[in-house]
């Protein structure tokens, strides 16, 4: 079959190379000047790894993701922490564990953590959202200090995600095309189309737009050696900033003595910042689930939704992994009955 993709993040690319090696011949577009969708990286001109929307930390229990996507990498393990700046300028363990529990005291974790964060995050009170969204980052009664403290494989790809998309993507049956945002009806030329844009913006917002929140990332480099204990630093302040990233930090990304870089967070609602969308947002009352689910009945028979934007789900990487090979798969079993 003649398929085509589009969007080549995680899931495009997933889709991709299991079509292609199924024999499919695969046409991807991609309206960036890179591949990669969220998770692209690059190395700046000291040599340390930037990610440019944001840390990504590869986490997972899925042993047939990490099998699948270990075909792509050599990997870095790696064990996340995070710490939060308090008032008085001393750093506790985020997620709060026991140490940050006596530290500030139980009682004040909600207010000094959770709600000053959803407000700047998501713009809104914490009541407001569905309550899954704070259950990614659980408060622990123990001393663990690790960010992600039940998953089996935590890495990071030893040359960089963009290095490990553009392998998933090296097939002689795969072609790419960057700087080529979708155009409507190129998906007639096809017998399928794998769709990872905003499925609101593939049918003109006919029925309303989906909401989504935005970062606007600040990046600088100073010439010190060194600023954080740790890769991340959050803010715990009113200040409208989430959180610090030192790259040099992360293993794997640069060792250069005199310099360091830095990128710090300002969320926003997504019309701010061009459009960039990042995270779906959850509302406790459904709507925006609803308003995807109209859209959703409406999907033409010869095209499938892919990833974060296609889906409107949150997605981490292993998850828009493992969605992606289901729905090939799904496709696959298809095609043969
Ligand atoms: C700030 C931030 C931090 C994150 N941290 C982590 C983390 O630590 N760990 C983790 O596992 N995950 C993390 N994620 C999630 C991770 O980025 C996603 O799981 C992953 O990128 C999903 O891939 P995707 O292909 O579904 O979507 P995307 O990466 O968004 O890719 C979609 C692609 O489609 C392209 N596209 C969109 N519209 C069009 C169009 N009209 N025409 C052509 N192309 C189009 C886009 O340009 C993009 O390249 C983070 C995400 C963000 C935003």
């Amino acid at each position: 079959m003649k398929i085509l993709v589009i969007g080549a993040g995680f899931s495009g690319a997933t889709i991709a190379r299991e079509l292609a090696e199924h024999g499919h011949t695969v046409t991807v577009i991609e309206k960036r000047a890179h591949i990669g969708g969220n998770a692209f990286d690059y190395l700046n001109e000291y040599g340390i790894r930037i990610h440019k929307y944001g840390p990504h930390l590869f986490h997972t229990s899925n042993k047939e993701v990490f099998e699948w996507t270990s075909k792509f990498t050599n990997w870095i393990p790696y064990k996340h922490k995070v710490k939060a700046l308090l008032a008085d300028g001393t750093l506790v363990t985020l997620p709060p564990n026991k140490e940050t529990a006596e530290k500030v005291g139980a009682e004040n974790i909600i207010d000094i953590f959770y709600r000053p964060y959803s407000k700047k995050m998501w713009g809104v009170d914490m009541e407001e959202l569905d309550p899954d969204i704070f259950n990614r980052v659980k408060i622990r009664e123990d001393m663990n200090e690790f960010y992600f403290p039940d998953d089996l494989f935590q890495f990071l790809p030893a040359d960089g995600y963009t290095q490990l998309i553009e392998n998933i993507f090296k097939h002689p049956l795969i072609n790419i095309s960057l700087n080529t945002p979708y155009a409507p009806g190129i998906e007639n030329q096809y017998d399928h189309t794998f769709n990872s844009m905003p499925i609101d913006e593939f049918f003109q917002y006919r029925f309303g737009q989906l909401p989504y929140r935005s970062i606007k990332f600040h990046t600088k480099t100073i010439a010190v050696p060194s600023v954080f204990p740790v890769s991340v630093i959050n803010f715990t302040h009113k200040e409208p900033f989430t959180r610090a990233t030192e790259w040099k930090n992360f293993p794997g990304h640069g060792t250069h003595s005199g310099f360091t870089s830095i990128t710090v967070e300002e969320p926003c609602d997504f019309i701010d910042n061009e459009f960039e969308r990042y995270y779906p947002v959850k509302d406790i009352q459904g709507h925006n689930k609803a308003l995807y689910k109209k859209y959703q009945n409406i999907i033409p028979s010869k095209m499938t939704f892919i990833g974060r934007c296609g889906l409107y789900a949150y997605l981490d990487m292993h998850q828009a992994i493992s969605s992606a090979l289901k729905i090939t798969k799904d496709f696959i079993d298809n095609a043969k009955s």
